[in-house]
């Protein structure tokens, strides 16, 4: 009988995640169904047991749980510890291990597919949530020159900035700051704001951006989001989120299975679907 392995959140109906996750079986020849799992608001938990009880290896969580995710989990890995944020939960021996690979997908997907180089980069990362806090480690890692914070609410800029500095090779790496605060230029800027989930702006001036700057938001859909469009109108190059969902689904799946698939055409398919 095939492994089971799904994705919850609430809504789920949007999720692209059981086709890049067939895809993935597919191509490494591994016998798993992969479906969506709609829990309550308020049921969260509880689905979570009762996959366990039916047999299911693990799950992919997204919106509103990932929090959640790591309050339920009885072991968490370092990434997701740090970042409070789970997407990823594996069952097994009776444990529910939490894992957070947003990160390493956001990464791999600015390193390899878009082929940018993050040491001795400056990083700006706009936002402070729960997206935001599961991509400082992993960008910490790959030793960026700089990486500075902007958040519309101060206060959760800093204390995240006080989270992470027992990682930071040279303290001064990391710094928070408000959008006004903002007054030079990037070589990378992440939009991990929920801005663009209403077509909205991060309040980023223009100068952040230069020719040569690569401007990446997390959010992914038919269209450049505004902070794209504003970002491609002050010379940078711009990305959106297709290619880390598709990234952080490969690292789960190594995760779950042992074996890491392919991404490069799944992700060029997808594009042209889009
Ligand atoms: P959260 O709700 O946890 O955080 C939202 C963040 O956005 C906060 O920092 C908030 O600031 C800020 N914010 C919201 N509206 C505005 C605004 N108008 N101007 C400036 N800042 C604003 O959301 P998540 O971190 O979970 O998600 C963020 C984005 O990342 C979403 O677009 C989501 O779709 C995307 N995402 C994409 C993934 C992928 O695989 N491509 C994976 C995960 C997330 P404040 O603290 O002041 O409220």
């Amino acid at each position: 009988m095939s492994d089971k392995y799904c994705v919850i959140g609430n809504p789920i109906g949007h999720s692209r995640s059981p086709d890049i996750h067939a895809a993935f079986a597919a191509q490494t020849g591994q016998d798993i169904v992969y479906e969506r799992v709609l829990a309550p608001l308020d049921g969260f938990a509880e689905t979570v047991r009762g996959l366990i009880e039916r047999g299911y290896r693990g799950a992919n969580v997204t919106v509103p749980f990932k929090l959640e995710a790591a309050d339920i989990a009885t072991r968490l890995e370092q990434r997701a510890r740090l970042a409070g944020a789970v997407n990823t939960l594996r069952f097994e021996n009776g444990e529910i291990v939490g894992d957070n690979t947003d990160g390493p997908g956001l990464v791999a997907d600015i390193v390899r597919n878009a082929g940018v180089p993050l040491a001795g980069k400056r990083v700006l990362l706009l936002g402070a949530g729960g997206a935001a806090r599961g991509v400082i480690l992993p960008i910490l890692q790959h030793g960026p020159a700089a990486i500075a914070i902007a958040n519309r609410t101060r206060a959760t800029a800093d204390a995240l900035v006080a989270q992470f500095a027992g990682q930071l090779a040279h303290p001064k790496q990391m710094a928070a700051c408000g959008f006004d605060d903002i007054a030079e230029a990037f070589d990378v800027v992440i939009n991990a704001t929920s801005a663009s989930l209403s077509a909205a702006m991060p309040p980023v001036p223009a100068l952040a951006f230069c020719q040569g700057t690569l401007a990446l938001d997390m959010m992914y859909g038919n269209k450049p989001s505004p902070f794209m469009e504003f970002a491609a109108s002050h010379g940078a190059t711009t990305r959106d989120g297709l290619g880390m969902l598709v990234e952080q689904a490969a690292e789960a799946f190594a995760i779950w299975r042992g074996v890491r698939p392919q991404t490069a055409t799944l992700l060029e398919q997808m594009r042209t679907q889009q």
